[in-house]
């Protein structure tokens, strides 16, 4: 029986990825890493910056420079950028809309599975992302592909905007959400797919304890 594994979850946007994955990994005592928090800290300092998002030697120099943390608490994962904390900041829409244009630069990209492949050496796992079972722990004992609806993703994201307080209309959303699904699966560098070792778990009629508990059964099953 081992203890740890990897656990690889991929998916398109607002899949409920990074709330299941949480769960998942709360359960089984595992670290949870949430990649898109950082390609979106990234994005915040080079809009900050007025950096040119086309430019990737200005963004990977960048990123050279940004210390990027993920720190466990009892309000869900914290993001530190240089320090500062920046966990709502991220999710701004305009953080949101210039994130997939960021996540295209390969170089940058490189830079970002080196820090991840660093978080991931100690321990149980389980990390989220666009590339993680295809780019990030190809070697995952377990790798999930999760998917719902765009109706679906398009609503959940709205009452996840509604908790913090930002009014959305779900027709936009579901704009914003397959714009961003085109962008993440078209790029040439590492592009949102389902690795051939993964399996695939529509969650459009699950619960978020019902698909984290699936998830729970698939990582016990590879343990034992
Ligand atoms: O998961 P989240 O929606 O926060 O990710 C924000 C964006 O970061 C994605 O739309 C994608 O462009 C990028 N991303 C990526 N690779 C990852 C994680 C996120 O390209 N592993």
């Amino acid at each position: 029986m081992k203890n740890s594994i990897q656990i690889a979850i991929d998916g398109p946007a607002a899949a409920g990825k990074s709330t299941i994955a949480k769960l998942a990994a709360e359960e089984l005592g595992f670290t949870y890493i949430d990649t898109g928090a950082m390609y979106r800290a990234i994005t915040y300092k080079a809009l900050e910056r007025h950096i040119d998002l086309e430019n990737e030697e200005a963004l990977t120099n960048l990123l050279l420079e940004t210390k990027i943390e993920l720190i466990p608490s009892h309000d869900g994962q914290l993001v530190y950028l240089d320090g500062e904390n920046v966990s709502e900041a991220i999710r701004s829409t305009l953080v949101t809309s210039s994130v997939s244009a960021v996540a295209v630069h390969a170089s940058l990209r490189e830079e970002m599975v080196s820090r991840q492949l660093k978080m991931a050496e100690s321990g149980g796992v389980v990390m989220d992302g666009r590339d993680i079972g295809t780019h990030v722990l190809v070697d995952a004992e377990l790798k999930v592909f999760m998917s719902a609806t765009v109706d679906e993703r398009a609503k959940r994201r709205q009452l996840d905007n509604e908790r913090r307080g930002i009014v959305s209309h779900v027709d936009q959303l579901k704009k914003e959400i397959a714009e961003r699904d085109k962008m993440d699966s078209e790029r040439q560098a590492s592009p949102l797919i389902q690795a051939k070792d993964a399996i695939y778990l529509d969650t459009t009629n699950l619960t978020i304890n019902e698909a984290a508990n699936h998830i729970i059964q698939l990582a016990k099953e590879r343990m034992s």
